[in-house]
């Protein structure tokens, strides 16, 4: 087990974080209206991709379109550079589970199950979003395990309010993936996300001791992310040391939303119905 979220390998849980969301930032509200326009440019450039995706087009070409939109609306992508990542989104098609890299050579097909991954860099703080999209018509098959993933996304964020707790959000997500047969991939959580890509907490994608079961508090904004495998919940690393493959070749689908917690619930940051 390893404790890895987005392009990044991480430590176990800091022992900062306690039970009662200690050592877990919250945001002013100068700043969550900073976190809502970098999250309005991620759904932004996701809608847009999800829209101008064609087969034939290669992943490179989703990368310049991301970039490119990133700058012109004032941001940096949070991706590149990061840890030394090449590209502005990660592009992780059928078997691929996260961190693809954009390649000129890497041509979408029609059936493919594309991960589109991105974040922006405004004014000091990220916004971080995925999506699975099916390109063209995909198998009966796939097209479940994409409706699982987001819908078991949904079920984390259902759970997001003050007083609620992490295990919470876990639980949810866990339940719905094994209801509908899947497999919870626990090599990859989700995370907070602020100043910093990746802040604390780990947000798991299952119930676990590993860490503290912080209470969430107002404030706090964190990425939730589940990832679900068809076969094995099982992943290795490429040689590119990026690119992380299910180990059985079966299909991997992910979705994920940057979202506030508040006092009566959450809002969603990167709501591509918003933009
Ligand atoms: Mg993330
Ligand atoms: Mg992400």
């Amino acid at each position: 087990m390893n404790f890895l979220t987005d392009l990044i390998q991480k430590p176990a849980p800091s022992a900062r974080v306690n039970k009662k969301g200690r050592g877990i930032e919250t945001k002013s509200p100068q700043e969550i209206d900073i976190m809502r326009q970098a999250g309005k440019i991620v759904a932004t450039v996701l809608k847009e991709i999800s829209e101008l995706v064609q087969p034939g087009m290669t992943t490179a070409d989703l990368d310049a379109h991301a970039e490119q939109r990133i700058r012109a609306m004032g941001a940096t992508p949070s991706f590149k550079g990061y840890h030394g990542f090449p590209a502005s989104i990660c592009a992780s098609i059928n078997n691929e589970v996260v961190h693809g890299i954009p390649n000129p050579r890497k041509v979408i097909h029609r059936g493919d199950v594309l991960k589109v991954d991105t974040g922006a860099y405004y004014q000091g703080f990220h916004g971080d979003s995925c999506i699975t999209i099916a390109v063209g018509e995909v198998t009966p098959a796939a097209a479940k395990l994409i409706q699982v993933a987001e819908a078991a996304m949904y079920c984390g964020i259902a759970q997001v309010k003050a007083g609620n707790y992490l295990l919470d959000i876990a639980g949810a997500i866990e339940d719905h993936i094994k209801a509908n047969g899947f497999k919870v991939v626990e090599d990859y959580t989700g995370h907070g996300v602020g100043r910093n890509l990746h802040e604390e907490p780990s947000v798991f994608n299952y119930r676990t001791h590993e860490l503290p079961n912080a209470k969430l508090r107002a404030g706090m904004t964190l990425a939730i992310e589940p990832i679900v495998n068809a076969g094995s919940k099982h992943t290795r690393v490429l040689t590119d040391r990026w690119t992380v493959v299910t180990i059985d070749r079966a299909l991997s689908a992910q979705f994920e939303h940057t979202v506030l917690v508040t006092e009566t619930g959450y809002e969603i940051l990167t709501d591509r119905t918003q933009v």
